[in-house]
């Protein structure tokens, strides 16, 4: 019997759009190219690339009863800034190893960021209204959002207003100056992205960041009790107990079209599969250029697809320790923790100009954590690393790259350099070809003013309907964007939900 829907990638939100969909009856089939589902997120053949999950959005959790299938997380991990000085301790608000002062005005920071970031996460779980051809329903859903923002009160709205499109080197020198503080607040702001701390919006990055946090306060990351397997584990199970499959090793080569609508789609080898509903979890321009084929769109949607900004810039580096190191100041535990290498914006600014000339930096900009286990691991996202460097990715660039990486590590912690012996990296061009990822991006698009709510994927596809009828968008090149929050997922399900009931 044919499915009724068929969700193109297993990454996390096509687990949690098919879920999603599958409580609402549907019956899915997933179709996932690799031999296992998760997309970037767990271990893929000796890779891991999104080492340190988000956390899914709370309500998605709730909805999908991902307890009930095993998702339990830890307590919410404590970032640690590495610089020259003592370890400065970061959990939410709280702030340790910085003086009195610092703390403080961290702390009414931090405060005020996480109202104003509030109010964003109310857009989060919604589909973005229709500027252009909108009807009642978007006038609402805009009217809803300028709300959400009023209801801050006076001050902080217009405080809001001022910063939103700033940058966050000004805010974070205005309220308490450049150090290892600021350097991990700006590494929150700029992680992922082509966008370095001067860059403006890089405050609205930020906000959204704190937004998008699954557990623990605002701005945390949440890992599950088992690691980043156990949350792909517990959304398969969901999944399945909703009547879906996942099948993976199935490439799709095509999308079918008939009568100007979906019809299914083919896999490499031929084999076609049929459904009137069909989300794509691969990136907006593979999805519409390489899968669909342009011959299938309007000239408009094609041009939009292949200009949109997708310039990865993060590499991910494994190294394989002989033993776990001692670093002055942290205990064992700690090195469990997120662990930021970015002594101050300074050197997160100086990395991206190099990148922004498709050059590698000098000192680049790191967030890490130990994974324990024989042999132990150091899980490394680098910044900011081109996905298309200029001298290309050679055996002496890669070379360049990892010591770079273990000259900054040196600094942090003496003596690692001594323990390596492995080391795996994944450039962005890697990432780009092993998932089929254009330029290797953290969120599938980059995350920038332009390509953001309305403008997601880009202006006039942004209700994660695709130009086809019956084909969706459900990765993170939909609103609200990257990070292991399930969020794009849910709400593209949610989307052709509601069309489909439309239409009845
Ligand atoms: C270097 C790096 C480090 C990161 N680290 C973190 C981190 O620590 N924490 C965090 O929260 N986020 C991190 N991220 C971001 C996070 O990984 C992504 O935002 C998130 O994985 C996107 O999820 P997704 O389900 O939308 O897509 P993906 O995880 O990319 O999944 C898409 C899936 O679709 C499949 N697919 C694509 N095309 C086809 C096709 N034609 N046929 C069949 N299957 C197909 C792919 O194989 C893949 O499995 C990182 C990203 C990068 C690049």
């Amino acid at each position: 019997m044919s499915p009724d829907a068929i969700v193109i990638g297993a990454g996390h939100n096509g687990l949690v759009a098919a879920a999603r969909l599958g409580q609402a009856g549907r019956k899915v089939l997933v179709l996932e190219a690799e031999d296992r589902p998760g997309g970037l997120l767990g271990e893929a053949g000796g890779l891991r690339v999104a080492a340190m999950p988000a956390g899914l959005n709370p309500e998605i959790s709730r909805t999908l009863a991902l307890h009930r299938h095993g998702l339990r997380y830890g307590k919410p991990m404590t970032t640690i800034a590495l610089g020259a000085g003592a370890p400065v301790r970061i959990d939410g608000g709280r702030v340790a190893g910085v003086d009195a002062a610092t703390a403080a005005a961290h702390a009414a920071l931090h405060r005020r960021l996480a109202r104003q970031a509030g109010a964003l996460g109310r857009m989060l779980l919604k589909t973005p209204p229709r500027l252009r051809d909108g009807g009642i329903a978007d006038l609402i859903a805009l009217g809803r959002m300028g709300l959400s923002v009023r209801m801050l009160g006076k001050a902080d709205m217009r405080d809001l207003l001022r910063i939103v499109l700033s940058n966050v080197w000004d805010l974070l020198n205005d309220e308490m100056g450049d150090g290892p503080l600021a350097g991990a607040l700006a590494m929150d702001a700029t992680l992922g992205g082509a966008m370095g701390p001067r860059s403006p919006g890089t405050v609205l990055a930020l906000l959204y960041r704190m937004a998008g946090q699954g557990a623990g306060a605002p701005g945390q990351r949440a890992m599950p009790q088992g690691g980043p397997e156990a949350l792909i584990g517990a959304l398969v199970k969901a999944v399945e107990a909703s009547g879906g499959a996942v099948r993976t090793g199935a490439l799709v080569e095509r999308i079918l079209l008939g009568d100007d609508r979906v019809e299914g789609v083919r896999l490499a080898g031929g084999e076609e599969l049929r459904a009137p509903l069909v989300l794509s979890n691969a990136h907006p321009r593979r999805t519409l250029v390489d899968l669909l084929g342009v011959a299938g769109i309007d000239a408009e949607d094609a041009r939009r697809a292949r200009v949109m900004a997708t310039e990865g810039m993060v590499a991910r580096l494994d190294f394989t320790l002989s033993a776990l190191p001692e670093v002055a100041g942290l205990t064992s535990a700690d090195l469990g923790e997120r662990l930021v290498v970015a002594p101050d914006m300074q050197v997160i600014e100086t990395a991206f100009n190099a990148a922004k000339y498709r050059e590698l930096p000098a000192r680049p900009a790191l967030e890490c954590t130990f994974v324990p286990g024989e042999p132990p691991r150091l899980s490394v996202s680098a910044q900011f690393v081109p996905c298309t460097l200029k001298a290309g990715w050679t055996k002496a660039s890669r070379d360049r790259l990892a010591a770079s990486v273990l000259a900054v590590l040196e600094e942090a912690m003496p003596g690692i350099g001594a323990r390596v012996t492995g080391t795996e990296i994944a450039t962005p061009a890697d990432i780009e070809a092993r998932f089929g990822l254009p330029g290797g991006h953290w969120h599938h698009g980059e995350f920038r003013v332009d390509q953001m709510l309305m403008l997601r994927p880009f202006g006039g596809a942004a209700q994660y309907r695709m130009p086809v009828a019956g084909l969706y968008l459900c990765g993170a090149g939909a609103h609200p964007g990257g990070d292991i929050s399930g969020a794009p997922g849910w709400n593209a399900a949610g989307q052709a939900l509601k069309d489909g009931r439309a239409a009845k």
